[in-house]
């Protein structure tokens, strides 16, 4: 992708929080700073759009001639809150915040948010071994493999082959509800209440509906975050309805779109077409990452994370060399 032509880089954050909070590797936030300094970049590159424009282009409605950026948020953290209010606001620059419900409604964590705090409070070492100590003998046996080892690093391609082996384990081979059982585990050692970490971790619902009062999108992220590509239909479809309904008794109204939890792969529903006109989606992101162009499948959008957008920018011109350019 390069040149002047319409297309929209739509850009997903998790954890924008001081990177010094942090004592192990297990969460990788970036710092507000480093956000301030990420929009400041983008801005030099493209239009900041709101996420109406953004559906304006996706679903064929033209927009602005030139590249088009998104801001966007997965997982509903009160990190999230905290970047619009001293980050996006003072810009002008509206975003699109998805949000999973299992927190909000049941005072239950999301795995993936668990398995990452207990990482972040644990030496690597300790959480290798004692979660390797409570998963059934037959995926610690698995573990040692060397097909297996291989096969995790190959996914993992930034962890070490331990991380990578113990990541992929819980991820890939492990049942989600036995990889939840395990961590539950885990956080009761630790003396860690669940309703603590919900209320530490992700925005309540007075934040959610500031932030869709000042103009900021919510939507649909899943209920659990399971991936939904790999649940039963009629799962799939209580996950997406349970989400949809608890967004709308917060919000009163009904999310038009949804971000597929983890957003790669299998995670991603095979028959998204389905799904979109069953819950009245007329956007659903992915995790693939790219530039969306003209004619692009709205069911299917591309989206990139905090740490892949530069590779995308550099055939794209600052706008300040363009406009110089085109006044020469
Ligand atoms: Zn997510």
């Amino acid at each position: 992708m390069s040149g002047y032509c319409p297309s929209l880089l739509i850009v997903t954050y998790h954890y924008v929080r001081d990177p010094g909070e942090v004592r192990y590797p297990g969460i990788h936030p970036v710092s507000m700073q480093r956000f301030r300094n990420d929009l400041a970049r983008l801005g030099e590159h493209g239009t900041f759009v709101t996420p109406s424009e953004a559906e304006k282009f996706l679903t064929g409605g033209g927009g602005h001639d030139g590249p088009q950026i998104l801001i966007t948020f997965d997982d509903g953290l009160q990190d999230h809150w905290r970047a619009a209010q001293q980050a996006l606001d003072p810009l002008g620059i509206k975003g699109a915040f998805f949000v999973s419900s299992r927190p909000l409604t049941e005072q239950r964590a999301l795995l993936v948010n668990k398995l990452q705090y207990l990482r972040s409070i644990t030496p690597p070492e300790a959480f290798r071994s004692r979660f390797l100590s409570l998963v059934p003998p037959e995926a610690a046996l698995l573990a040692v493999q060397p097909a297996f080892r291989a096969k995790a690093c190959g996914v993992y391609v930034h962890d070490s082959e331990e991380d990578a082996c113990v990541k992929y384990l819980a991820n890939f081979s492990l049942g989600y509800d036995d990889t939840e059982m395990v961590v539950d585990e885990l956080l009761a050692e630790r003396g860690v209440s669940e309703t603590v970490l919900c209320d530490e971790l992700y925005m309540n619902p007075d934040q959610m509906r500031s932030l869709h009062n000042d103009g900021h999108m919510i939507a649909c992220h899943g209920h659990t975050h399971r991936p939904l590509g790999t649940l039963l239909l009629e799962e799939m479809d209580a996950e997406v309805s349970t989400n949809r309904d608890a967004l709308h008794g917060i919000l009163g109204e009904r999310p038009g779109w949804i971000s597929f939890p983890y957003g790669r792969g299998d995670a991603i529903p095979q028959d998204t077409e389905r799904l979109c006109e069953t819950f009245d989606f007329r956007v659903a992101l992915t995790l693939m990452s790219d530039w969306n162009v003209a004619g692009q499948d709205p069911l299917r959008v591309c989206r990139v994370t905090e740490n892949q957008y530069a590779g995308l920018l550099k055939d794209i011109p600052r706008m300040a060399d363009v406009s110089s350019r085109r006044v020469a």
